[in-house]
């Protein structure tokens, strides 16, 4: 089982879309939760941006209020920041099974383009399948196409597609079934 849990301004009808696009993938039943407020901790005022790793912090406390939980996935619109790393997109915590993703930069509007919904909510789902790819212990892939391919340019993410390679596929599937 799979829980969403979206932060701050991240709409409701964003959870749900997404929850439906990861079902069928994960094969798994994917819960969204009421958005909840960001973590004061997480906000860098140098930086204006908000610490990856405070959020997934959150997380793991959320993850230990639920019962029948495999993974928590947190959905933010604010930039996410890593150490070393002027943004990421997104991060993850294998060893608690939580992970975050950051819609901020996904947006065509980030860099003076027009909205794109259909666009947006892809992006969102390549995102939120990669970071939970994670979770399940899969690293990045070499395969151009495999959504566990590396991507640290929105181009990249594009290119690449929504579902797991072949091989990808078979390692989550044997790290899901040790659960
Ligand atoms: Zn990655
Ligand atoms: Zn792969």
């Amino acid at each position: 089982m799979i829980h969403l849990l979206p932060f701050g301004d991240v709409s409701q009808a964003t959870s749900q879309t997404l929850a439906a696009s990861l079902h069928p993938i994960f094969g798994v039943p994917v819960i969204p939760h009421d958005p909840v407020d960001l973590p004061p901790s997480s906000y860098d005022s140098e930086r204006r941006q908000h610490a990856a790793a405070q959020i997934l912090k959150g997380l793991a406390r959320f993850k230990t209020s639920l019962t029948q939980v495999e993974r928590v996935l947190g959905i933010v619109s604010v930039d996410l920041f890593a150490p070393d790393l002027n943004f990421v997109f997104g991060e993850a915590d294998p060893r608690e099974g939580v992970a975050v993703i950051s819609i901020a930069r996904l947006k065509p509007e980030f860099y003076g383009l027009p909205p794109n919904g259909s666009l947006l909510r892809l992006r969102i789902l390549k995102e939120a399948v990669h970071e939970l790819g994670h979770t399940y212990g899969l690293g990045h892939c070499p395969d151009p196409v495999c959504v566990m391919r590396f991507s640290n340019e929105l181009q990249e993410t594009d290119r690449k597609g929504a579902s797991f390679c072949p091989e990808c596929a078979s390692r989550r599937l044997s790290s899901q079934s040790t659960m």
